[in-house]
């Protein structure tokens, strides 16, 4: 390893994994606490925000309390007052590369909250070595890899170059990166470099992950004429008064779904990257609604919604995607007589937008390198780094121009499910990891 160490004449990784090891306790300790902390996102559906107001910037205050004791100093950006972002950072002694370590607070609302252990999502039971509850996987954990390393690397004497800092953002489940994320960095924290500790649990646990593929939120409105279901005869039959009696908005809305149905198809050969497997850029229609205006089966729908999720690849613009989306249905509409004079009606509600770092970046590099190191090289032949198969901050941060990868403990099968856990293994492995990227790249003084 190239660390470049004067004042340590030998590689501090060692000592370093010595101290990981032995300040393991304090640290689950910590995420214990975090895990018990109720920090669901305020603006997730179905959450009234008086009930869950607070806990995100509690966590964030657990995690700057305990940094303090190694050297961290703490600040606060709050868009919203009471959903506070923690930056906690110490500064290097000069002439290296400054690095940030960002990870979300906030969580998820519990799926079937009976139904997890001890009745309770957030009871941060340990058994069998994983730390079970809400917001384990996704993603206090990566948080607490990421103290760990930071206080590992303090007690073991090791001073950095260039400045460390770790972002406790709000937000992340919502995509509200203007609460969180994005307003740390426009608040003017950031660095040379991020690392995002997602789960990347996928092939592999702490998988290196540069890229992840871009989505939208796409709603499409389909108009009808809704009228009393006995038009349907005259309205659909040879003889009958067509349109004029009548148009079903749910059927119309069956075609706009056949014909993005066939697009998809044709993007599982015209749209491809290397680091994803084939198939995966696709159209997920998730939520489908007409009715007359009145929930009754007696009536032709006047109108209807298609609620679409489409995930497109890094390598191609967004407003294309838009584009060949939009221009696909639009052909397919001239083929029937409504849709023709009556074209479905596109709402583009959110985008989250792809990050891609070339895998000869040199914190991609290093990443791979100390994961190796930790963990044992892979077998010749197989990829070194990853596509995350979920969506994440990391894209806010490369929207900045910041070099990202995304590694963190956790498995992201159990993220938003019942009984989400992280293996306790994988919390000290990753500070492993992390701390001698730390060193590798923001260089040891
Ligand atoms: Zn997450």
């Amino acid at each position: 390893m190239d660390y470049t160490a004067t004042a340590l004449n030998h590689d501090p990784s060692t000592l370093v994994d010595a101290k990981i090891q032995a300040m393991l306790p304090e640290a689950i300790s910590l995420l214990r606490r975090l895990v018990a902390t109720n920090s669901i996102n305020p603006l997730f559906p179905g959450i009234r925000r008086e009930d869950v107001i607070g806990g995100e910037t509690a966590c964030g205050a657990m995690l700057a309390d305990h940094l303090s004791r190694f050297g961290f100093a703490s600040e606060t950006v709050a868009h919203d007052p009471e959903r506070k972002n923690t930056v906690m950072r110490k500064s290097g002694t000069g002439g290296g590369r400054s690095l940030f370590i960002n990870g979300h607070v906030d969580t998820v609302a519990p799926f079937r909250p009976s139904e997890w252990l001890d009745g309770n999502p957030w009871s941060a039971t340990i058994k069998d070595g994983r730390l079970y509850g809400l917001g384990s996987t996704d993603m206090k954990s990566g948080l607490v890899a990421a103290a760990l390393a930071a206080s590992a690397l303090d007690a073991a004497g090791v001073r950095l170059k260039g400045e460390l800092q770790i972002h406790a953002v709000v937000g992340e489940e919502t995509m509200s990166h203007e609460l969180g994320t994005s307003s740390v960095l426009d608040a003017g924290f950031g660095g040379d470099a991020a690392i995002v500790v997602e789960p990347t649990s996928q092939p592999r646990p702490l998988s290196v992950t540069a890229v992840s593929a871009g989505n939208f939120n796409l709603q499409i409105d389909v108009k009808g004429y809704g009228t009393h279901s006995g038009n349907r005869g005259p309205s659909i039959r040879a003889g009958g008064e067509g349109n004029a009696a009548g148009v079903n908005a749910v059927e119309k809305a069956m075609l706009v779904v056949q014909a993005l149905q066939q697009l998809e198809q044709e993007w599982g050969i015209t749209k491809s990257h290397p680091a994803f497997p084939a198939g995966i850029f696709s159209m997920v229609p998730g939520v489908f609604h007409g009715d007359a205006g009145v929930p009754s089966v007696g009536y032709l729908a006047e109108s209807a919604t298609v609620g679409y999720l489409v995930w497109y690849p890094p390598n191609e613009r967004p407003a294309a995607i838009r584009a060949e989306i939009e221009n696909h249905v639009h052909h397919a509409s001239q083929l029937d007589s409504w849709l023709r004079h009556n074209p479905p009606v596109f709402r583009w509600e959110s985008h989250w937008p792809v990050f891609d770092t070339s895998t000869d970046h040199p914190l991609i590099q290093s990443l791979v390198a100390d994961r190796a190191d930790v963990l044992g090289a892979l077998p010749a032949g197989l990829a070194q780094t990853h596509s995350f198969n979920a969506v994440c901050d990391a894209s806010f941060i490369a929207e900045k121009g910041i070099p990202v990868a995304a590694m963190g403990p956790g498995d992201l099968r159990c993220a938003h499910a019942v009984n989400e856990f992280v293996q306790l293994t994988e919390v000290s492995d990753c500070a492993r990891i992390l701390a001698r990227t730390m060193m590798r790249w923001c260089g040891v003084a």
